[in-house]
């Protein structure tokens, strides 16, 4: 069993102060742990905030330190991150160190986060070990998910875009600048993608991964 909760791991790697929560009636409102500052809950989310489903100790109205951080985090909010139990870590992941880490099934101890483009929920309160939290749901990445993600990010190399991906066809525009004899393993590599065409959280998580990385030098 992994101890951590990701959100834990998550802050020991990324602020670097060990986490060991000693859970109390009195302590945090999502995780039950008690840390030496305790934060009013209504300091930290807003009335509007929906996501108590996985709060523990809903009868308390304070926030840990690892939680505020976990709600407060910015870059959580707008971009990848990857998070591993041992040691814990967390990594502000690249589109290309998201496919690097997307290559083949997530491991049982780590836990991934994909913010939807233009819809910035909080993920990492929500994560957990092997799976992925895309907008806010959890889903579990495989074998053929590593192998499509590969399909999505050839596709793009030669010229797609992620637009020209979702629609079930490839668009003439872009074929007819492709050699003749590559157009049958792209059709084939088109119907590859179709399970994803109506499953939007593997479609975010691997557009995401295959995005042309600008930040790479
Ligand atoms: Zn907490």
């Amino acid at each position: 069993m992994i101890p951590l909760d990701v959100a834990a791991a998550a802050y020991t790697g990324a602020v670097g102060r060990p986490y060991s929560p000693h859970r109390s009636a009195g302590g945090c409102a999502r995780c039950a742990g008690t840390t030496e500052t305790m934060t009013p809950t209504g300091q930290v989310v807003s009335r509007r905030f929906t996501g108590y489903e996985t709060w523990t100790n809903l009868s308390s109205r304070v926030l840990c330190e690892v939680c505020v951080w976990a709600y407060r985090h910015l870059p959580l909010r707008s971009c990848a991150h990857i998070i591993t139990a041992d040691p814990p870590t967390m990594l502000e992941a690249t589109p290309a160190q998201l496919q690097q880490a997307l290559a083949q099934p997530l491991p049982a101890g780590t836990a991934v986060t994909v913010p939807a483009p233009l819809w910035r929920k909080h993920l990492l309160p929500d994560a957990r070990w092997g799976q992925i939290n895309v907008d806010g749901s959890n889903i579990t990445w495989r074998t053929d998910d590593a192998q499509r993600l590969e399909v999505m990010s050839a596709l793009r190399k030669v010229g797609f875009t992620e637009r020209d991906l979702r629609t079930p066809a490839p668009p003439h525009r872009v074929l007819r600048t492709l050699e003749h004899r590559l157009w049958a393993q792209i059709l084939e590599d088109w119907q590859t993608l179709d399970p994803w065409r109506s499953a939007p959280s593997w479609w975010i998580t691997a557009a995401r991964a295959s995005e042309p990385d600008h930040r790479r030098t």
